[in-house]
This record gives C-alpha cells, structure tokens and sequence, in this order.
C-alpha cells in the first residue's frame, strides 16, 4: 500500500506557542481533563444502562425517538464525514459553509474537539496496529488475555492515556486554521448545545417540563453514549474481527452488522486499504450512509474532488 498524504504529515514548522496553546489540551493529560472525560463518557453510559429498563416501565414516545434519531444521525455523520472523510483524511473538497458546518456537527457528538481527534486518528493510521497506534487492540499481545485487555484498550482504555498526540505534528493544517482552532478551543459550548437542545426542542414540542426530561434522557444521554460506543467499536471490534477482503498492512477487517449505526464507517478495512476514498462501502449492498450525503453534497455543489473509488483501484487492492 503506498503511503497517502494524509497519513504522512509534514514535520512541524514554527508556529507561534500561543497558537498551539489555543488549540485544547498540551501534549500531557491533567487530573481535570482526566475527570472531565470519565464524567463524559460515565454519566451518557449509565443512561445507555438505564434505557431498557426505562423503556420497558415508561415507554419511548415517537416524539423522543425522532429526536434521538435526528441527533444521533447528524452528530454521526459530523463525525465519519467531518471530521474523519474531511478532515483527516481530505476524501473531498467542501465550500467554506460547509467546511463550518462539517466542523460543528462533529462537534457536537461529544468525541473531543476536532483538532485533537483528527490528530489521534491520523497516528492511528499512520501506526495502525504496530507501536504507535493509540488505539490498538492488539497491544499487549496476541493471546486470549492479551485481546481482551487490549479490546478494552482500544474501546475506551487510550482516551486516558497521558501520552497525547502531538497536535502541531499532526495536524499542522487544521492547527494554523484560525476558526478551526476557535471551534476546536470552544468545546465545550458545543457539548453544552448537544445536551440541551433535545430537551429545549422536547419541551417546546409537549409544552411540559415531563417531556423536556425524557427528551434530556433520550435525546442527549442515551444517544451520546450509543455514539461514543458505535465509534470506538469501529477502533475495537473493527481491528479485531470482521472479513478482510482487502490489502492492509494491519488487522482492519469489514464488519457488516455495524454498518447502518457506524453510518458506512465499519467497512474498516476497505477504509485502512484506501484511506483517501470517499466510500468505504465499495461492494455491493455494503450500506454507506455517509458516502450517499457527501453525493448530495456535491450535487449540490457544495463539495467537489470527491475522491470516489473507481473499478480499478478496488480491484487493485482486493486479496482475493
Ligand atoms: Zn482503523
Ligand atoms: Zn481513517
């Protein structure tokens, strides 16, 4: 496999300190930060936890579950097309609307800001199952004890490690983007958004206070948490198991029954085969959502040089 643009970046150049201080976080995880992130992904699984039991006792109205499913699909293809297809791999070219657009609706799935997550997910790639690779499963080795350590690792284990990726590094282009660092620095204002906006649209809708907690519940809770685990599987189960019909230099396979939740991002290895394609879904009846809204997008004229595989290049990279 040849090495794609965006998985080798430039080696850093002098940038003043401010700006890399404006981006979030150093190179080091703090104890706040630490906890911050625990209480991220802790209180959105307990609500995960606590769903079917909430469904069985008080049932899930239509009204919650449009606004669950409206936020879930757009925070996940904020994220598989936005930040991912986008901006860590450049699979397309977007107008600056909807570069804006990309930027905050990744946001506002509650995985980190743009910057440090297109940073993470560029070393992955570039390391992808050998030392270096923030999150691999296979880590600590190939036996039975080893992959469920390391399943665990590359599940939720890595986002606390101390060792942080060097952003200025990695992501050099996103770094010297002045409203991308804005976007990436305010956060949390895009977290605050992603909680309240389902119970403000809930309450609005049932004019009553019971329907702005269920949609709190739903909405915000439960679907951040399904999010979070949907996205992390794509780094676990999706270098563990799964087809590999494709050429990649790691143990990235296809996972079919992820496909529609993942929104398209679960044909991995197609995606560690081609980085830069705009579709990962390449076979027949492999469902990719995100490739078919970046179609709209460019129909649109909102995106051009989209990067679509064509017969030749999947065949070039086919095993079999
Ligand atoms: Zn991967
Ligand atoms: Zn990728």
């Amino acid at each position: 496999m040849t090495m794609q643009a965006s998985e080798a970046p430039p080696e850093p150049t002098e940038v003043a300190a401010t700006q890399l201080s404006a981006t979030r976080g150093g190179e080091r995880q703090g104890l706040a930060e630490r906890i911050a992130l625990a209480l991220f992904i802790g209180v959105p699984f307990l609500a995960l936890l606590a769903a079917a039991p909430v469904a069985w006792g008080w049932g899930l109205g239509v009204r919650d579950l449009a606004i669950m499913a409206v936020m879930y699909f757009l925070t996940c293809h904020g994220v598989t097309i936005g930040y991912h297809r986008y901006f860590t791999h450049g699979s397309f070219k977007a107008n600056h609307t909807l570069r804006i657009a990309l930027a905050l609706a990744g946001s506002l799935a509650v995985e980190g800001p743009l910057v440090r997550w297109v940073a993470d997910h560029r070393r992955h790639h570039r390391f992808s199952d050998k030392e270096g690779d923030p999150h691999s499963p296979w880590r600590f080795g190939e036996t039975v004890p080893a992959l469920m350590k390391g399943l665990w690792w590359a599940h939720t284990g890595w986002l606390f490690d101390q060792e942080q990726t060097p952003q200025l590094k990695y992501a050099p282009d996103l770094v010297r983007d002045p409203a991308m660092r804005r976007i990436s620095r305010l956060f949390w204002l895009w977290t605050a958004i992603s909680v309240l906006l389902p119970p403000l649209v809930g309450g609005l809708l049932s004019m009553s206070w019971q329907g702005a907690l269920t949609a709190l519940f739903w909405g915000s809770l439960v679907r951040i948490a399904l999010l979070h685990h949907v996205t992390w599987s794509i780094n676990s189960i999706c270098h563990a198991i799964g087809e590999r019909p494709f050429k990649s230099r790691d143990r990235s396979g296809n996972v079919w029954w992820l496909a529609v939740l993942s929104c398209g991002e679960s044909w991995h290895n197609l995606h560690h085969a081609d980085p830069t394609s705009a579709r990962h879904g390449v076979l027949r009846g492999q469902i990719d959502s995100s490739a078919r809204v970046i179609r709209w997008f460019e129909q649109a004229g909102w995106a051009h040089d989209v990067r679509w595989p064509d017969a030749e290049r999947i065949a070039a990279r086919r095993t079999t």
